[in-house]
């Protein structure tokens, strides 16, 4: 069998509310969807971050991939490989690592079409049929034509309660690094009076707009509410590390800690206690399954983080959760916060978790209209996911007064 050709689309899909972050405000999603097109007619498909920068990409390193059998896929891994260079030079080849993402994801769909086995069972056996996530909550602005709204701390502990009465969640992962501290520590407060025992564990993530000390002091506030971890309280290795000394809650990362050179700095400056590895950032699900042997050799968590991916790259997440042993935190993802998807059958959300999909390969197929339809709508809108916040609190958090 031999990869014949590609198809790839840029789609931009809306979110259903604008969601505040530190660097500013999300309201879309831009992912570039890969169909790998092979002579025996089976056709993989595979997502990855990003639009046309990706697309562009796809094409000039179409050589590494064109001609291949899809079933020598780490041939291709090893081919893209080139480009998962140090943490200095990403920007630069950022979008090749992307591409390389979804062509890998691809052929792991036609290896699983080909063969009729579950990508989680080529991926080392699936072990459980649904995957458990965190409620993803966040402060979000009330609609695109309403910024400014609907973002205060009791906004999102009713967010909260309504994501667990609606979809059964046990444990929060909560968007901060927006508000001031004060008011976050008080929307935590909140969350933990309305939900009492429902809610199991709670995490943080301020990405990496705290001071050390600001950090130090709000992390110390907030142990009492039994924090599971906080996600990149403070920028950079280093900060994290002074931050780990000082406190005893636990800190994860998908900031500090993205490719595999960063690890042996992060463990020895016991900076981290979890990494959260992504499908795409790391550059395929296969370096996730590498990267999970790392974390048990150092001992480190292992979860999964979210990037507002579309309904491929969250089978493809599912598959490693429920193949991958590492992965023993609840994972998240934005998809209820997002209007539409591109596949078939959207997944939903029961228990707090979602079902891994039962067909060969990735198990989803891709909604022709619906993909027509969002790259349509890519054209008209651009890239534009996301744009920085004038009024953002959390820059200011970043540099307080002591
Ligand atoms: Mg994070």
């Amino acid at each position: 069998m031999r990869i014949v050709d590609i198809r790839a689309t840029p789609v931009t899909v809306p979110l259903r509310r604008p969601l505040r972050w530190s660097f500013g405000v999300e309201v879309s999603t831009t992912r570039t969807i890969v169909e790998l097109i092979t002579d025996e007619g089976i056709v993989g498909v595979g997502e990855t971050r990003g639009g046309d920068e990706v697309v562009r990409a796809l094409h000039l390193h179409r050589d590494l991939y064109l001609g291949v059998d899809p079933m020598e896929v780490w041939r291709i891994t090893r081919r893209f490989g080139v480009f998962r260079m140090t943490s200095e030079q990403l920007a630069l080849v950022g979008a090749a690592k992307l591409a390389g993402a979804a062509v890998e994801m691809a052929c792991w769909d036609i290896v699983g079409k080909a063969l009729g086995k579950r990508c989680g069972d080529l991926w080392g056996g699936i072990e459980t049929e649904s995957v458990e996530f965190a409620a993803y909550v966040f402060y979000r602005y009330a609609a695109i034509d309403d910024i400014g709204r609907g973002d205060q701390p009791e906004d999102a502990a009713e967010h909260a309660e309504e994501l667990f009465d609606r979809y059964g969640f046990r444990d929060i992962k909560f968007k901060n690094g927006v508000l001031t501290p004060e008011q976050e520590i008080a929307s935590v407060r909140m969350m933990r009076e309305r939900l009492g025992d429902r809610l199991r564990y709670l995490r943080i993530d301020p990405n990496a707009v705290w001071s050390v000390a600001t950090s130090v002091r709000v992390l110390n506030e907030l142990a009492d509410y039994g924090l599971e971890f906080c996600e990149d309280p403070t920028w950079g290795i280093e900060g994290m590390s002074l931050v780990r000394q000082r406190t005893p809650v636990p800190l994860a990362t998908n900031m500090c800690c993205v490719t595999f050179e960063q690890i042996p700095l992060s463990v020895r400056a016991g900076a981290v206690d979890v990494i959260l590895g992504d499908v795409h950032f790391w550059g395929g699900p296969s370096s996730v399954l590498q990267l999970a042997k790392v974390c048990e050799t150092f001992n480190l968590g292992l979860s999964l983080h979210s990037d507002r991916e579309l309904g491929i790259s969250t089978a493809a997440v599912l598959h490693l959760a429920a193949a991958e042993p590492m992965v023993s935190h609840a994972i998240d993802t934005h998809l209820l916060e997002q209007a539409d998807d591109i596949v078939t059958e959207p997944f939903t959300v029961a228990d707090g978790r979602i079902a891994v999909p039962t067909g060969p390969g990735l198990g989803v197929d891709i909604d022709r209209d619906k993909l027509r339809h969002y790259a349509e709508h890519h054209r008209t809108v651009g890239e534009g996911s996301e744009f920085v916040d004038p009024a953002q609190a959390g820059f200011r958090a970043k540099f307080p007064r002591f």
